[in-house]
């Protein structure tokens, strides 16, 4: 695949959750986050289904699913129609590596839990019709105003902070956040530091929009639920901090900064970051100890390359002198990449090509071991890099 052109830049004239928690460790992370072309990279397959999770508790939040086996099928429906026209839109690597959404690892056990949350969080979502249109039906009323505010964009008084909150309940006083995924085991409290100043963020805007609102709660795909109070004052200073990095952002953009230069490559900061395929920063920085966190990333030149077939696909094996990335340098074997995925972008890695593999597959239990995998579900991409773009 041909490498994505880094973002260009802009000054931003409002902060969002997730522009700030991603800013607070790179600015750069938090620019391609709002500027980049992001269907120039595969997504995650575990984005996609939490999209369809999102969809499927949207609707039964908003009251949209009958009650019994007629809401648990509704609810099903919905994720596979979701499941299904992301699928479509999807990056082709996505679509090489998995015949149908379907085919996506978990995809019917993340169905299920999604199918179970919506049908639970629907008998909340009053009032509900025995057959529900599709569209949305009226929210419950609360002291004249509407008590369930689902998918709702605000913005603070001062235009500066915005975000969309998945549920805002005024008759109970929360906010309820939807994740797809499990809690960080690292994290004793159930809720991580990005999360906190999410909710808190989240606070702030209920408060400023007249709602008086200090409990917020995250749900998770499996069922887990985690819920802090927020005083107005932790909601109003972490608002403020929000406020200073957009300013200090908005500043380094006025003064030219380009996206490697607002880069704040460490192992903490770069893990689980999408840029990293086309992050030079990155690949400069990065060294073999950053691998636990940041994944099997590898940058060099194919020394020798190998073809088999099996059950009439091309596999293609290649040896990599690695020079940079994180992970060990020296000779390197990929072993048995599928030709379909090398076909993507505008020519095939080949003998001599400079190419980068993201998020191999490899035992870092064994680190000496130099053979990496490619892996559907780590999101394995091979990158070329002889025909990299400019860097900004
Ligand atoms: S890879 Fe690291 S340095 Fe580059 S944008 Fe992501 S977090 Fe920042």
């Amino acid at each position: 695949m041909d490498l994505p052109t880094p973002p260009t830049l802009a000054k931003i004239d409002k902060i969002s959750p997730s522009f700030y928690n991603a800013g607070l460790l790179c600015k750069a992370k938090a620019a391609w986050q709002k500027f980049g072309v992001r269907q120039s990279m595969p997504a995650s397959t575990g984005s996609i289904l939490g999209s369809c999770l999102h969809a499927v508790v949207e609707r039964g939040n908003r009251g949209g699913l009958s009650p019994g086996r007629e809401g648990i099928e509704q609810a099903k429906i919905a994720f596979d129609a979701e499941a299904k026209l992301r699928f479509s839109e999807a990056h082709p690597l996505i679509r090489a590596k998995f015949a149908s959404p379907e085919k996506i690892p978990f995809y019917f056990q993340r169905r299920a839990r999604a199918v179970v949350l919506a049908v639970q969080v629907s008998t909340e979502g009053e009032p509900r019709s025995p057959s529900p249109p599709q569209g949305d039906p009226a929210p419950r009323a609360f002291g004249g105003r509407s008590s369930r505010l689902v998918e709702q964009s605000f913005t603070s008084r001062d235009g500066l902070i915005t975000g969309r909150i998945d549920l805002l309940d005024s008759g109970v006083g929360k906010v309820t956040d939807y994740k797809s995924g499990h809690a960080s085991k690292n994290v004793p409290s159930g809720l991580a530091d990005t999360e906190v100043r999410q909710l808190r963020l989240y606070i702030h805007l209920a408060l400023e929009n007249g709602y008086n609102i200090t409990r917020a709660t995250i749900v998770r795909g499996d069922g887990n639920e985690c819920e802090i109070q927020i005083s107005a004052s932790q909601a109003a200073d972490e608002a403020q901090a929000a406020r200073a990095l957009m300013e200090q952002f908005n500043g380094l953009v006025s003064g030219g900064c380009s996206f490697s230069s607002l880069a704040n490559p460490s192992a903490k900061n770069c893990a689980g970051c999408p840029c990293i395929p086309f992050c030079e920063p990155f690949w400069k920085t990065a060294q073999p100890d950053w691998e636990e966190l940041c994944g099997t990333n590898a940058e060099g030149e194919i020394s020798e390359t190998k073809d088999i077939s099996l059950a009439g696909a091309t596999l293609k094996t290649l040896t990599l002198d690695c020079r940079q990335g994180s992970t060990l340098r020296g000779q390197l074997t990929i072993e048995q990449i599928p030709l379909a995925w090398l076909s993507l972008g505008s020519s095939v890695p080949a003998l001599g090509s400079a190419v980068r593999i993201v998020l191999a597959a490899r035992s870092t239990s064994a680190p000496q071991i130099r053979v990496l995998q490619v892996d559907r579900i780590k999101s394995t991409t091979i990158w070329n890099l002889s025909i990299a773009p400019p860097q900004q």
